[in-house]
């Protein structure tokens, strides 16, 4: 594909963004963090070149390589995946726009310690595991809500600006929309959470209409 066949391509995505977003309200604003675990730098500079600014990796190791390669670029980079207590020092030290993946008190308590010893704060969502599937990461939403407001009381330099959820996994559309409302129903309880990240290449449109508000798309933003 050309550049100016990939800016179509592009222009075409962010048309089914903006068509979403819009069943909801006019005002509903959607950001779309472009996951570039599968790409390269240079297939990141090449979507840089269209517009796209934030950008997402799963692997600690993958996004200090990238944040590197592409350090002159101004890009905003989230960290999405899973964060192990042993590599926290090293996420720090990129200071990510957002780490999207916060799962547990512990690791609150954890990373609080040495956002303390860095004299740091860093901008977080709690990840929500909606639809309880036992392969993946995040808070049962029973819980959400209290965990939430005690990383708030107990972590000062975590600043929690909302939540993330990965949609059901399941062909059932009926299945997957109801994992995103139980997500967008514990967002609309937080009190000044301003960011509810759900939908990816394959659902994204049924999550804005649930009301997500930052889709991480991945393999149609790279149009693998
Ligand atoms: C890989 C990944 C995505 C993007 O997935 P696609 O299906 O390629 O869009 C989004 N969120 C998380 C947490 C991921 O790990």
């Amino acid at each position: 594909m050309t550049q100016t066949e990939y800016k179509l391509y592009i222009d075409d995505v962010i048309r089914r963004v903006e068509s979403a977003r819009l069943k909801v309200s006019e005002h509903h604003i959607v950001k779309i963090v472009a996951v570039s675990k599968y790409s390269t730098a240079d297939d990141i500079e090449r979507l840089y070149h269209i517009g796209q600014r934030a950008f997402g990796e799963n692997k600690v190791q993958d996004l200090r390589e990238k944040a590197k390669t592409l350090e002159d670029l101004p890009l905003e980079w989230h960290f999405i995946g899973n964060l192990q207590k042993n590599k926290i020092n090293n996420l720090l030290d990129i200071n990510p726009a957002l780490f999207q993946a916060l799962d547990s008190l512990e690791l609150a308590h954890e990373l609080q310690k040495k956002l303390v010893a860095k004299e740091m704060t860093l901008d977080c969502l709690l990840q929500i595991n909606s639809a309880k599937e036992e392969s993946k990461h995040g808070l049962m939403p029973e819980v959400a809500l209290e965990v939430y407001k005690q990383i708030q009381n107990e972590c000062p330099n975590i600043h929690l600006k909302g939540v993330m959820s990965i949609g059901a996994h399941s062909d059932d559309e009926a299945v997957v929309r109801k994992s995103f409302e139980t997500t967008y129903d514990i967002f609309t309880q937080l009190e000044d959470a301003s960011i509810c990240s759900m939908g990816m290449s394959g659902d994204f449109e049924l999550a804005i209409e649930c009301g997500s508000n930052m889709v991480r798309l991945g393999s149609i933003m790279f149009n693998r």
